[in-house]
């Protein structure tokens, strides 16, 4: 003990005694009785027992009252390898302070030497108590975490900016994406070379990526003082509060190959090294944009004939007068005598009868004309003229003969007929209602002419 110790070596041993460890020498006659021969202040203070308790008591008989039951058989296998093999032990395991409480020691066990035949060996103990318990503290946590997640249906993430790698979890994120989605490194390579997002949607993806990435560098990085503060407190409830105010949709791969639709919400964060992280969650909306676009279909569709009806036809009209790159030319046509067909064959054959006019309307027109129903008898047609009102004029001709034969083989039972009136981008500007109007008072023209004609618009 440090009382007996030679007076030239006082310093040493004062040193010794005031370091932050325990320390003590052992006589190994073997592992389960060692021989304690010196221990210093520091491991007094570790088990919370003195010299002469220790002296008196079973400590040095039997470690396994200090030393936590659960952990004695394998530490007592520990030992007794390290006295076989005389290698240098590295372990850590609980032990019972006097006071009851439990304390973790990391302690490190050499052999320096040997005496009356017996190993001689040097433990020296660390108080890890604290380090231990926060890693079971984020171990728990993490479990917790896991287990709440796999309650959720939505896809949670983190997306690590810096390391350009993403982590999907959450309740059914395998089945839905596939497991090997589950960490994705080097997203943004990833996401164009194995079309995970679709590739209309990359750049959407990669939008969002490279405005978190502006935001990082725009972002006052942690100083050393700063750093020191928010280790202590990495997080707060500002990230929490950020989520969902921030969103976007794109389509992702499912793990049978098929896109859908989610809209992610997240929010970023630069953590305490500086890095920028984003958490988000995924949601499914597939079906939701799917019945917005049915829905958005349906009311911009006439029922009978499936072209456009009136609103989307103007909406479509007046999205193509903002192109002044090229000239437009609108045509407005109406049935002739269709109360007649009515009043002569009936109304069932008069649906016939507008349902094939719009079939060979839409036959007779590029893909990319406006063909609409914009009233009971009535239609618009809009196509891509040119700049010079002759020749637009002389292509409508053309369009107007092919319909006339077009309507000779309609096979209704009965003649039909219709009237037309056009105007020219060209010749009567952009404005979608002087353009109509224009178009309108052309069809009058004709009706008032004898019907079954086309009059341009003066
Ligand atoms: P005009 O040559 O002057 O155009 O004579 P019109 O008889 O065709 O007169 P108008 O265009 O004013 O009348 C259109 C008629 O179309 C009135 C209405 O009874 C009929 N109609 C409107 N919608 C429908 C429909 O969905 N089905 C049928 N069968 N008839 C309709
Ligand atoms: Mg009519």
């Amino acid at each position: 003990m440090a009382a007996s110790l030679d007076s030239t070596e006082t310093s040493l041993w004062s040193i010794l005694n005031n370091l932050n460890c325990g320390i003590v020498t052992m006589l190994l006659k073997d592992s389960r009785h060692p021989l304690m021969q010196w221990a210093n202040d520091g491991f007094y203070k570790l088990t919370g027992s003195s010299p002469t308790a220790v002296m008196d008591n079973s400590l040095i008989g039997d470690p396994s009252h200090v030393i936590h039951p659960d952990d004695f058989p394998w530490v007592y296998t520990a030992l007794t390898d390290h006295i076989k093999s005389k290698e240098p032990l590295d372990i850590v395991y609980r032990v019972l302070h006097k006071s009851g409480s439990v304390i973790w020691l990391h302690v490190t066990s050499s052999v320096i030497g040997e005496k009356d035949g017996s190993p001689l060996v040097i433990n020296i103990m660390e108080d890890v108590t604290a380090q231990i318990e926060l890693q079971h503290k984020m171990q728990w946590e993490r479990e917790r975490f896991k287990a709440i997640s796999a309650l959720s249906n939505e896809i949670l993430f983190e997306y690590r900016v810096d390391e350009d790698t993403i982590f999907h979890i959450g309740g059914n994120f395998e089945e839905v994406l596939g497991p090997h989605r589950a960490v994705i490194r080097n997203y943004r390579n990833f996401i164009r070379e194995e079309s995970f997002v679709c590739p209309e949607d990359v750049a959407t993806v990669e939008a969002i990526i490279s405005d978190l990435d502006d935001q990082l560098k725009a972002a006052p990085q942690p100083s050393a003082a700063a750093d020191q503060s928010s280790v202590s407190c990495p997080l707060d409830n500002s990230w929490a509060q950020q989520i969902g105010k921030r969103s976007a949709e794109f389509r992702l791969k499912m793990a049978n190959g098929e896109y859908q639709w989610y809209r992610a919400l997240y929010s970023s964060k630069t953590d305490f090294n500086g890095r920028n992280v984003v958490i988000g969650k995924l949601l499914n909306i597939h079906e939701t944009r799917l019945q917005i676009s049915r829905l958005k279909e349906r009311s911009s569709t006439d029922s009978l004939t499936s072209l456009l009806n009136r609103g989307a036809a103007e909406e479509a009209v007046r999205l193509r007068l903002k192109d002044h790159s090229v000239g437009w030319i609108l045509f407005l046509i109406d049935i002739d005598e269709f109360k007649v067909i009515n009043d002569t064959y009936g109304h069932l054959r008069g649906d016939e009868a507008i349902k094939a006019l719009a079939a060979c309307l839409r036959q007779n027109c590029r893909q990319e004309d406006i063909v609409a129903r914009i009233g009971g008898d009535e239609f618009l047609i809009m196509m891509q003229g040119t700049f010079s009102p002759e020749l637009t004029r002389q292509s409508a001709y053309s369009f107007w003969e092919r319909l006339q034969e077009s309507l000779t083989q309609l096979g209704l039972g009965f003649s039909l007929t219709i009237s037309a009136g056009a105007a020219l981008t060209s010749q009567h500007g952009s404005v979608y209602a002087l353009l109509f109007d224009s178009a309108d008072e052309a069809l009058y023209i004709s009706k008032r002419c004898g019907r079954n004609c086309l009059t341009f618009a003066r």
